[in-house]
């Protein structure tokens, strides 16, 4: 055989072996992680527990010596001389021995002076502990009882302690000394020393205020230092004091470390218990060395023989490497690319079909991802989505599948699976991974995520068919913030595709005039009279019937419908209350994206003018989605001017309904019917009515209460001063032929009991 083909097919064997390697690692890693942050958290609370009882036992201690001061000597004479006497130091030694964590007991006097020792000896007349931490905060701070101070190292034994500091108050409550137990730091140490399973774990007391009050492995620099920075991630998880997981860049080696906090029970510190990422993601970096070494093998090969003189192989072998890698691959996360999704889920489907096994695929979409982008920049927009594409990779197990394909859109195809339960733990882990905010630059981003997901299963034929299912249900997903996945199912409606369809039978509505204005009468509470009535427009549509309002103005937003059918609505209203014997008001709701796209000043003189209605007779309903920009607001100042009332519709089922109330002066508040309803049965909703009302009074505003149903609504709204009710108790709304009869009928005029209208 020629040296050439030997060498060739050598560096083909070779290729075919890296491509096998590649694929074994490319694709993430098991469970581990998971696994890994269950047992961290578990051991901080275990250690938090024995940490505390600790602790606990030493305040006893205390407490115990506490309680045998005889009653005389709790005044400040006396205790010097309680404290100061044999039979004191008896006591203190023994309690000092009765635990073998405690070094030392002293008594303190009020000065600072060391007044009694559980250490053999005299005690000189001149040792004062002004100056330790305890002195000074339990002597200075009436609240404070207890006191954990940071550790010291003593100069003549070279130990490290900690103290725990009892405050003593005599008889009448005031500050009579301090009882302080020394604890070998070394002893707590021990504890977390027997804990320490992997070398880059690390466990640390820690004190509330971020002062190091323990650390294992030993580590001398880090004792008593104060180690969380202000406003940093880890200084605010500290702050919430409760448990927690979090991710950072370390203070102990400037390493990325997964920690769990976990605060102790009683006493104002806690433990962490963290290790590297780098140890965590170990297992993979021994995969990574394989595949360089077969890198480094091919490229020795090629060398071996383009130095034979056979130069194609080399340079063809490379570019198509690196041309097919760039391809296939997204350079930010280098994670594989839509193009290469696709085919995946291709191989992925037929392998499935061919063996009968299962897969599910997830389609995840990050939550707002503009808006980060445009409040934090594109650079920390470009750092989350490679935080989230780690942490994804990491929750995955090496059979599975993740690419990006999209801005802040990643897929996964999960492979295989047993059942929809492995589909759907696989969802809770990653939403786990993402509930710990990113941290970009010093700042904690929170991101959210939306899911759909899709199983395989005999009725899918295509992989095309398993992507629209999956992206049905992502798009089902992305409308329900809070339970932020779907799982796909036959009966999921494909929303985007009715969407569509039904944004096509708008736009020619308009023309087939399917369009409809029905009225329904406002009441004036103090003269009993029909004050108007607010126009609602109805679809006619030729197969469905009658369609809500509720059900077609969103899309006719969306497609911009909304803009002519605005003022087909306002010209409708106008001509037709022109119509009316009696000068009655009508009332016309506009959308907030009429404000956005359209020169609403320009419709309503149109409209005004084309009818000959008078303005004062026109009024405009907006809710607090319309955004009182300037340009919106002097909109609706000219509109004023003219004559036009506005309204503020749905009142205090906004955000912010208060201080929308004072960006302009209304005419006019509608109390939302949801708390009409619930008037009669809640108080909260009859307070909310009654102060709106009140408030009104006060703004020189009117008030329509809306959906009023019932007699005893009617009347408490009457009581209450609402200056005008609406609902199916007065009429529902009606045709226009109909509202007319009904003016007829009724003279203008609401009596409750012969209310020829009460459902009409
Ligand atoms: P809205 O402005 O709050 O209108 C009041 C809604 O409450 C109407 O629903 C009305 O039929 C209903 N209603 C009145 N009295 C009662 C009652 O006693 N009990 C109950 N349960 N409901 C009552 P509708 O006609 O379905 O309109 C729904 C929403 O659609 C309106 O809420 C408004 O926001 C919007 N809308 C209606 N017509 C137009 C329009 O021409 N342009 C725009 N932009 N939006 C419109
Ligand atoms: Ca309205
Ligand atoms: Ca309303």
């Amino acid at each position: 055989m020629p040296a050439y083909l030997i060498i060739s097919l050598s560096i083909l064997i070779a290729a075919a072996a890296l491509v096998c390697a590649v694929f074994l690692i490319v694709r993430g890693h098991s469970d581990d992680l998971a696994r890994a942050e269950s047992d961290l958290a578990s051991l901080a609370l275990t250690l938090q527990e024995r940490t505390d009882a600790v602790f606990r036992s030493i305040e006893n201690v205390l407490r115990d010596i506490v309680g045998k001061i005889p009653q005389a000597s709790l005044k400040a004479d006396e205790f010097e001389a309680f404290a100061g006497s044999k039979a004191t130091k008896s006591l203190l030694a023994e309690a000092a021995q009765s635990l073998p964590q405690i070094i030392r007991i002293n008594l303190i006097n009020t000065r600072g002076r060391v007044a009694g020792s559980s250490i053999p000896g005299p005690i000189s007349n001149s040792v004062y502990l002004r100056d330790t931490s305890y002195y000074r905060a339990l002597s200075t701070d009436p609240s404070l009882l207890l006191y954990l101070s940071e550790p010291i190292k003593i100069e003549a034994t070279g130990k490290r302690v900690l103290s725990l500091a009892r405050k003593i108050n005599d008889a009448d409550g005031n500050f009579l000394g301090i009882i302080a137990a020394t604890i070998d730091q070394h002893s707590l140490e021990k504890i977390y020393l027997d804990h320490l399973r992997t070398h880059s774990m690390a466990i640390t007391l820690y004190r509330r205020d971020g002062i190091i009050l323990a650390h294992s492995p030993a580590d001398a620099k880090a004792l008593g230092r104060k180690v969380w920075l202000p406003n940093t991630p880890l200084q605010r998880m500290i702050a919430k004091n409760t448990p927690t997981l979090i991710r950072d860049v370390s203070w102990l080696d400037a390493r990325e470390r997964l920690i769990a906090l976990h605060p102790l029970a009683n006493y104002p510190s806690g433990i962490a218990v963290s290790r590297t990422v780098a140890e965590l993601m170990a297992g993979r970096r021994f995969e990574a060395r394989v595949v360089r070494f077969m890198a480094f093998f091919i490229d020795v090969m090629i060398d071996a023989a383009s130095l034979l003189g056979i130069k194609q192989v080399r340079t063809g072998l490379l570019r198509a490497a690196s041309e097919s890698y760039l391809s296939r691959h997204d350079m930010l996360t280098k994670l594989p690319n839509r193009q290469f999704f696709v085919d995946e889920l291709k191989r992925t489907f037929q392998a499935s079909q061919k063996s009968s096994s299962n897969f599910a695929l997830h389609l995840l979409d990050l939550a707002k991802f503009k808006d980060i982008n445009d409040n934090h920049g594109h650079a920390a927009g470009d750092e989350i989505v490679k935080a989230v594409a780690r942490r994804l990779r990491e929750r995955l197990r090496k059979s599975d599948f993740i690419s990006r394909i999209g801005g802040d859109e990643f897929a996964i195809i999960q492979r295989p699976i047993k059942g929809q339960q492995q589909a759907v733990d696989l969802v809770r882990a990653v939403q786990a991974a993402l509930k710990v905010p990113c941290t970009v630059a010093n700042t904690e981003i929170e991101v959210g995520i939306s899911i759909g997901v899709a199983l395989s299963s005999p009725s899918i034929k295509t992989s095309n068919e398993i992507m629209r299912s999956a992206d049905i249900a992502l798009y089902e997903a992305k409308s329900d913030p809070d339970n932020a996945y779907r799982l796909y199912d036959a009966s999921m409606k494909d929303s985007r595709a009715e969407r569509r369809e039904l944004e096509g039978a708008l736009k020619s509505a308009l023309d087939s005039k399917e369009f409809e204005l029905f009225y329904q009468p406002i009441l004036d509470l103090a003269t009993n009279q029909i004050w108007g009535c607010e126009a609602l427009v109805r679809w006619k549509h030729p197969t469905k019937g009658m369609v809500s309002p509720q059900n077609f103005i969103p899309a006719a937003e969306d497609s911009g419908l909304i803009g002519p059918l605005g003022d087909w609505v306002l010209e409708e209203a106008c001509s037709t209350a022109m119509t009316w014997t009696l000068p009655l008001k009508v009332a016309v709701n506009l959308s907030p994206v009429q404000f956005k796209r359209r020169d609403v000043f320009a419709s309503v003189t149109k409209a005004l003018n084309a009818s000959g209605l008078p303005a004062h007779r026109l009024v405009l309903e907006l809710t607090e989605s319309v955004k009182l920009t300037e340009e919106a607001t002097a909109t609706l100042k000219q509109l004023k001017a003219l004559g036009v009332s506005i309204s503020l519709d749905d009142f205090g089922t906004g955000y912010a309904s208060m201080s929308y109330l004072r960006s302009f002066p209304f005419d006019k508040i509608k109390i939302d019917q949801s708390f009409v309803r619930g008037m009669l049965g809640s108080a909260d909703s009859s307070a909310i009515i009654k102060a709106t009302i009140s408030l009104a009074n006060d703004l020189k505003m009117s008030t329509t209460a809306e959906g009023v149903e019932t007699e005893e609504q009617l009347n408490a709204l009457r009581l209450a001063g609402a200056t005008q009710a609406q609902g199916y108790l007065i009429a529902k709304p009606m045709p226009r032929e109909a509202f007319a009869a009904f003016m007829t009928e009724t003279q203008g005029s609401y009596k409750a009991s012969e209310n020829v209208h009460p459902l009409a």
